[in-house]
């Protein structure tokens, strides 16, 4: 695949901006949807008592498959992101789909802007939003696009990058998918792992939320992204998430958010220990020798597959047979 310019986005600049140390995750949290100023901010306040939660997410314009569901508060609700976030200190973030969106948050104050999984899908929409921010210095995070099309997921954030955005993050909330699965969203975690070779220094996060669909999976999910380490999360918490009025099922309480965050394991990505080297160095060489043994005996299969073609030619018998 090309590479472009973009490709060298560097998370640095957007852990430095959120003063991370070295090693700490990027944890976004808060509800699906901003539903009254008093949700908001006591979600805000119960977040902030975790030193290791950063951000806090609300949507209010909420794409939702059909209409005459709730589909967000809309503006006024900008206004009680801000005052939460000044109660608190954590920076605000909220979906934006369209140039109108984006003016709205810039005026308001919010800290970051993100582009949902329905946008990152529409490249004129994703343009907009791109013209939109262009000369500000807001940070955007991208969801992939629903559907698994790691081209569009890329173009998008090359989109964000040439405008002129430094502060990027991608987050990975899985795929709509024909097959039935456990989740809401197939994790296809391979896209992820590409989009990472494609830009190694990008800040990719995880919405177990989505992927998940449901609470009881949203704890797994998370560690399996830590487990592929991943620079952080974005989770859908809400003070009393069974009256949600949107995703109810997949929201979690700020208490059990808490819990799930410190009780993430997370692994070292390397180990210098010599034993530990010598035995993963070993272990390798094991796996080359049978890489080996495998590709001599698919040569050898080959060779035979090879032979049987111009046998049947030299017979004057057709390819195939049943
Ligand atoms: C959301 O974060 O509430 C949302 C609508 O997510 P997505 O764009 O991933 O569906
Ligand atoms: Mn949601």
């Amino acid at each position: 695949m090309e590479q472009t310019p973009e490709a060298n986005i560097n998370s640095t600049v957007l852990k430095k901006w959120l003063s991370l140390n070295d090693g700490e995750l990027i944890i976004v949290g808060g509800p699906c949807s901003a539903e009254t100023e008093e949700q908001v901010l006591q979600t805000a306040k119960l977040l902030a008592t975790e030193i290791k939660v950063k951000i806090l997410r609300a949507g209010i314009w909420k794409p939702r498959t059909r209409p005459n569901s709730f589909e967000g508060v809309g503006e006024k609700a900008l206004e009680w992101l801000v005052k939460a976030g000044k109660a608190t200190s954590l920076k605000t973030a909220t979906e934006v789909a369209n140039a109108e969106h984006v003016e709205a948050c810039l005026k308001a104050g919010i800290d970051i802007l993100w582009i949902g999984a329905r946008s990152t899908v529409n490249p004129f929409t994703v343009q907009e939003i791109a013209d939109a921010v262009r000369g500000t210095d807001i940070p955007v995070f991208i969801k992939n696009p629903v559907n698994p099309d790691l081209q569009l997921w890329i173009g998008a954030i090359e989109r964000i990058a040439k405008a002129g955005i430094d502060k990027i993050a991608a987050v990975h909330r899985g795929f709509s998918w024909f097959d039935k699965t456990i989740y809401r969203n197939d994790p296809k975690w391979e896209f992820a792992i590409e989009l990472k070779r494609y830009f190694p220094e990008l800040a990719i996060l995880c919405d177990p939320s989505h992927i998940s669909g449901k609470r009881e999976l949203v704890q797994q999910v998370s560690q399996k992204a830590i487990d592929l380490s991943m620079d952080g999360l974005m989770v859908e918490v809400h003070p009393n998430p069974d009256a949600a009025l949107s995703d109810a099922s997949q929201q979690i309480t700020p208490a059990f958010f808490i819990d799930m965050l410190n009780n993430l394991v997370v692994r070292k990505t390397d180990c210098d220990d010599l034993e530990f080297t010598n035995q993963l160095l070993q272990l390798r060489k094991e796996i080359d020798g049978i890489d080996q043994e495998l590709i001599q005996k698919l040569a050898a299969r080959m060779q035979v597959i090879q032979k049987i073609g111009e046998y049947k030619f030299n017979n004057n018998v057709t390819v195939f047979q049943l």
